[in-house]
């Protein structure tokens, strides 16, 4: 079912009918167990669940929903039937819609408090009344939230794919090669670096695919397909374990979450080279 956000940073001046709390604690998100699935606390006024608000941040409205993300202090234990979890644990358990807005909400509760200080005249910060950022109110220097853009493609020669396992991943899995984009640098010329640097091939006809926010800890994910253009696999052996070539036929064991761009991208190729086209 399609919801709909808006992003606001003003807060109604009353609170009328149950809101969606976002509460984190150090990088866990406040969640409400339901059997097999979890969502995310609703109340009036956060003051119900009787936890202490160390910062505050109005979301914006979700269907009509007024959201907030609150932080709580390390030490408070969570309500009955309630647990902090991280965001990776509740990952495919949560609505994709939740699970975005919890995103959300550690990011923004992070950047407030990693953000308390001006880095450049170093006073004390205050929050923008309008904006979300935090402005200096010595040298007026404005700090956004932090974003950091992140390339992911899916490489394509003929009825083969790219795949590659990552030191970094603890399970089997093996997916698409992403990379953070550099200062000065396009999309297309990240692209064109990371498969060179992961894998030494070369690729052409990089086409847009779609993006997907991924707050480990602040990063957006812009997906791609590409083309192979030449060269030889060769293994940079210090982020990867392995990388290869994979079909239809001969997939890895593992691969990554449903709810992922890499999975989008390689679901996308399976269906593609499925068809009698391929
Ligand atoms: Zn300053």
């Amino acid at each position: 079912m399609e919801k709909e956000f808006v992003s606001l940073v003003v807060p109604p001046k009353e609170k009328t009918g149950p809101a969606l709390w976002f509460a984190i604690q150090e990088d866990k998100v406040l969640i409400q167990q339901e059997s097999s699935s979890a969502t995310i606390p609703r109340a009036v006024d956060f003051a119900e669940f009787g936890l202490e608000v160390l910062r505050q941040h109005y979301l914006g409205l979700l269907d009509g929903c007024h959201c907030y993300a609150v932080e709580v202090a390390e030490e408070v234990t969570p309500p009955d039937g309630m647990m902090f979890e991280g965001l990776r644990q509740i990952y495919g358990r949560i609505d994709e819609y939740l699970f975005a807005l919890a995103g959300r909400a550690l990011q923004i509760i992070d950047w407030d408090r990693t953000h308390q200080f001006c880095g450049r005249c170093g006073s004390k910060t205050r929050l923008h009344a309008t904006e979300r950022a935090k402005e200096c109110p010595k040298c007026g220097f404005l700090h956004f939230p932090r974003l950091a853009p992140a390339i992911i493609v899916l490489v394509r020669r003929g009825r083969e794919m790219l795949l590659v396992k990552g030191r970094r991943f603890t399970t089997a899995m093996y997916s698409t090669l992403a990379g953070f984009v550099e200062p000065g640098e396009t999309l297309e010329e990240a692209v064109k670096r990371e498969v060179k640097e992961e894998s030494g091939i070369t690729v052409k006809d990089i086409r847009y695919f779609g993006s997907q926010p991924w707050p480990f800890p602040h990063s957006l994910m812009i997906g791609f397909t590409a083309n192979y253009a030449g060269g030889q696999i060769t293994l940079n052996d210090s982020e990867n374990i392995d990388v290869g070539w994979f079909t239809a036929e001969n997939l890895p064991s593992q691969l990554p979450g449903e709810m992922s761009i890499a999975r989008k991208l390689i679901d996308s190729f399976l269906e593609s080279s499925n068809s009698p086209m391929a």
